[in-house]
């Protein structure tokens, strides 16, 4: 090898950058001097280079093995576009055609190709292997090493082949890189790619410019408001929302289009065409926001990302960190907020039911370190660099929620020593969960198993407040006073400073976890708890009576009193915010709301209101399936008995939401059945009766109708009038 390169003189040529990020000068020379490296760098921290500068001036080719086939396309066309001449970089994967795959061969065996890059699993088969032994290897690249790990946040069972292949294709050296590797997973890279003697490159894992925040999460609907709240503080900025489901994605992607944000949909689920296009309408700034499952953003090179939002608590801090860390790349804003709900976490655990064992406790453990981050009071970028075994030497980020407002902090050095005693009296071979039990005195059957409650320190602590605990282990943790165990699924053990600490214990302050009340989730607040506007309430009530007056028809067929009530709270201006009204479905806010929307708009105007943010949110119309039925089965001229026994409803319960339906403003024609029961004349009656009254109460009309009709009969009768005049 030319040891007199000048590799900034290549990177300028080949990549035109002026310098080296971080550490990527020492990674690359130390690889062209023929050395496993392994390279642990943060997303956007320009791993990709590492491997694509040295494999240009290096002689044969590189091989780079890359979890997903859509990223080597992508990283394929970079290269091929820096040189004139074609061939320069390839990729291998099951998308090929034969003919394609001969091509490549050709190219590769030519001397052309400097960079190869493959799928673990095309690197594997037997017919590539028996080729690539034909070819001059320069170096193996295992990019997204952490693939490798059941421990990390996305095992691919194939990587743990390619070290049986490369023994099989040829000797040469080997460059690992991931950007999220806890202890644990960057043994396993080690490990499995039997690469011991490798020379480490670890850079920071902060990211200073991210902005780190977990919301409780109290509903859906309480949700999406804040969500659309924040895009548009945000507009026009780009921003990715994670969401468990591709359900939840359609969904909330609908509900953000319904309040004019330019969103879209992106799940595995979705075809190929679809998501290249939502892709690229992100990159250039078609789309705003992207809704996705975590099938998005791998290899999503977009600098300016400005807010990522999970919708629900991921499944893994590595998870959590690396979609994160698609926010501000280019090293500016970059918000990350997480909606945190125990009940989210609860669904996590139950997907896992099922899965072998081990898998089971690989993610329950996993799973409770992202609990015990959301529930923190700590800051929280000195919760996730610990995690990546990395401290943080500040006290304060000013960059979190938990730094910015900070919980009261309280002495615990009594509660420690009580934590660090229990560690060691029980042999440091037990988790936090059973520690706690121990020291608050729980007799769960695992203790009642090992006898621990019949030792003398068995609920020492069961004075304190049994909230204390977790917190105080994870200060203890974050302090350096306990390890905990990966190997063996999370226990505790002491460290040299705990055994220390036991025998001269120092002031120890810890701040409480915050609460995540699962009670809140229930009461449901629709709106905010406005009050009624009298004088527009009333303004209101004498629109509708000059309406009715000119139209000749009730006023109540025009709006209900509920829903000039809830006019009166909510102000709304435009057709689309009048149907979040309850009782104005789309029929009604067309036929009579313009006039309204316009009086609204005008006393807010005059009065200077300003309009609650709430109604603003427009959801997707979403009627229930058993509505849809309903309507559907009444056009059919289905017999609303029969009807009603086929939904298994009472036929009081369907005249309710037939009522429902109406008033809401859709037309519901029932005459078949009306005409098959009663007289002409009966329903005559009944309808003038409604025509010329003032109120479509139903005692009332009873009373008026003289008992002549039964409340059944009148009820019909004014479904088929509300359904006529109103809609
Ligand atoms: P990673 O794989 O670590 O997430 P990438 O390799 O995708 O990161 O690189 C992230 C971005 O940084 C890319 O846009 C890349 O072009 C850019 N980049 C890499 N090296 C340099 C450099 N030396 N100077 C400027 N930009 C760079
Ligand atoms: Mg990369």
């Amino acid at each position: 090898m030319t040891q007199t390169l000048n590799l900034t003189e290549y990177l300028k040529r080949y990549f035109g950058f002026d310098k080296f990020k971080g550490e990527q000068q020492a990674i690359i020379q130390n690889l062209l001097d023929g050395n496993n490296t392994f390279v642990l760098m943060p997303t956007g921290g320009g791993k990709s280079l590492c491997y694509q500068l040295p494999s240009l001036l290096m002689e044969g080719t590189a091989i780079v093995v890359s979890p997903l086939i859509a990223l080597m396309k992508n990283q394929v066309d970079v290269i091929n576009g820096i040189s004139e001449e074609d061939g320069l970089a390839h990729y291998l994967n099951s998308s090929l055609k034969k003919l394609e795959i001969d091509r490549v061969k050709a190219d590769i065996s030519s001397g052309k190709t400097k960079l190869l890059y493959v799928a673990p699993e095309s690197l594997t088969k037997e017919e590539n292997v028996e080729f690539l032994k034909t070819v001059k290897i320069s170096f193996y690249a295992i990019d997204e090493a952490h693939c490798i790990s059941e421990w990390g946040h996305d095992f691919r069972p194939e990587y743990r082949r390619i070290r049986f292949a490369i023994d099989e294709i040829c000797k040469a050296p080997i460059i690992a890189l991931t950007a999220t590797a806890t202890d644990k997973v960057r043994t396993d890279i080690i490990k499995s790619l039997c690469i011991d003697d490798c020379k480490e490159f670890k850079s920071s894992f902060n990211r200073p410019n991210l902005y780190y925040e977990v919301r409780p999460k109290r509903s859906d609907e309480d949700t999406n408001r804040q969500l659309i709240r924040f895009i548009r503080q945000h507009a026009g900025k780009s921003g990715i929302i994670y969401c468990l489901s591709r359900r939840k994605v359609e969904e909330l992607a609908a509900v953000l289009q319904a309040n004019d944000i330019k969103a879209a949909p992106y799940h595995a689920g979705l075809d190929s065409e679809t998501r290249s296009k939502t892709q690229d309408g992100f990159l250039m700034e078609e789309i705003d926001v992207i809704v996705a499952t975590i099938a998005f953003g791998m290899g999503i090179d977009k600098p300016d990302v400005r807010f990522v939002i999970h919708y629900n608590i991921p499944k893994s801090l590595e998870g959590y960190y690396q979609e994160t860390g698609r926010a501000g790349r280019d090293g500016e804003e970059g918000i990350c907020i997480t909606f945190y709900s125990q009940k989210d976490l609860k669904k996590l655990d139950k997907f896992m039911e099922g899965k072998p064992v081990a898998e089971q406790e690989i993610g329950r453990q996993l799973l409770h370190e992202t609990e015990a981050y959301a529930e923190s009071s700590v800051c929280r970028r000195r919760l996730l660099l610990h995690y990546f075994g990395e401290i943080y030497p500040n006290p304060n980020c000013e960059m979190c929620d938990n730094c910015l407002h900070p919980k009261e902090q309280i002495e615990a050095s009594k509660q420690l020593l009580i934590v660090l005693q229990a560690v060691k009296t029980l042999g440091e071979k037990f988790t936090q969960e059973y520690i706690i039990n121990f020291v608050s005195g729980n007799a769960s059957e695992d203790i009642k198993d090992h006898l621990h409650h019949q030792l003398d320190d068995f609920g020492v602590g069961e004075k304190e407040d049994s909230k204390i605990w977790a917190p105080v282990i994870r200060h203890a943790l974050l302090a350096g006073f306990l390890r905990k165990d990966v190997e063996s699924y999370g226990q505790l053990k002491l460290t040299a400073a705990g055994k220390r600490y036991i025998k001269n214990p120092t002031k120890f302050m810890i701040v409480l976890n915050a609460e995540f009340n699962e009670e809140d989730e229930e009461d449901e607040i629709i709106g905010t708890p406005s009050v009624l506007d009298p004088e527009l309430f009333a303004i209101l009530k004498e629109l509708r009576r000059t309406t009715a007056r000119k139209l000749e028809i009730p006023p109540y067929v025009i709006f209900q009193d509920v829903s000039l009530e809830q006019m009166a709270m909510m102000y709304p201006i435009t057709e689309n915010e009048l149907q979040n009204i309850q009782g104005v479905g789309a029929g009604k806010a067309k036929r009579y709301g313009a006039e309204f929307c316009r009086i609204i708009k005008k006393y807010c105007e005059e009065n200077n209101i300003e309009r609650p943010e709430e109604l603003r949110v427009r959801t997707v119309v979403k009627r229930s399936m058993r509505k849809v039925k309903i309507i559907q089965d009444i056009d059919r001229k289905l017999p609303l008995n029969d009807l009603a026994t086929a939904q298994g409803m009472e036929f009081d319960e369907l005249l309710d939401n037939i009522e429902d339906i109406v008033n809401s403003g859709t037309k519901l024609n029932i005459d078949y059945y009306l005409e098959d029961i009663y007289d002409e004349d009966q329903i005559d009656d009944i309808y003038d009766y409604f025509m010329n009254s003032e109120t479509d109460d139903l005692e009332t009309a009873v009373v008026e109708l003289n008992d002549d009709y039964s409340e059944e009969e009148i009820r019909l009768v004014r479904i088929k009038f509300l359904s006529e005049m109103a809609n």
